[in-house]
């Protein structure tokens, strides 16, 4: 199964998966995005044949799984999100439009990109101090990449170079990953 060749070439991310969640096709601007994403080449997690699944933030994955299915089932459905570069901030526009054969095509379009305001630059003497809790592990939101005080409140920022870690996935042992409250509402509004 493959894209339609009118979705070949747009800004868009655009992809298609099967009812198993493999990739089966994308255009140049996921080629791109995934690049950005993972450095050099396409990774073997990224490409076609690939199940989207291991991709997903597990924190989100039940929630992005479920609106998968409502689409395989024949409804149209959006979610917006964040998905920042080191130094801008960044939202998508998801939408997820039922194909043939429970196929989806899932289109991923930019809709805000500006400057991350109110970034703190600190070095890891300050990240160890001011954001690792009791156990040395750092909280960081894997929506909006926000990294949560260790003053045990509900106080969440963007921290420079943790902005740098564009992939949930690729966390080392001493990050874990949750929602900041902005992005629980977002993204969980009924809970
Ligand atoms: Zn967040």
């Amino acid at each position: 199964m493959r894209l339609h060749p009118s979705l070949r070439d747009t800004n868009n991310t655009i992809f298609l998966v099967d009812k198993h969640m493999v990739l089966c096709d994308c255009n140049d601007a996921y080629m791109r995005f995934a690049c950005e994403n993972d450095g050099v080449a396409i990774p073997a997690r990224w490409g076609v044949g690939c199940s989207i699944v291991a991709c997903l933030p597990e924190i989100v994955k039940d929630r992005i799984l479920d609106l998968y299915r409502q689409a395989q089932g024949g409804r149209i459905m959006t979610m917006r999100y964040q998905c920042h570069a080191p130094h801008l901030y960044r939202e998508y526009l998801m939408r997820l439009i039922p194909g043939q054969n429970e196929t989806v095509i899932s289109e991923h379009a930019l809709v805000i990109e500006r400057p991350l305001k109110g970034a703190i630059s600190i070095d890891s003497a300050d990240l160890d101090r001011r954001f690792k809790d009791q156990h040395g592990t750092v909280t960081q939101c894997c929506n909006c990449r926000k990294v949560r005080h260790a003053t045990g409140g509900e106080e969440w920022s963007w921290v420079h170079p943790m902005t740098l870690i564009t992939h949930p996935a690729e966390g080392t042992s001493n990050i874990s990953h949750g929602l900041c409250p902005v992005c629980l509402e977002q993204l969980y509004p009924d809970v």
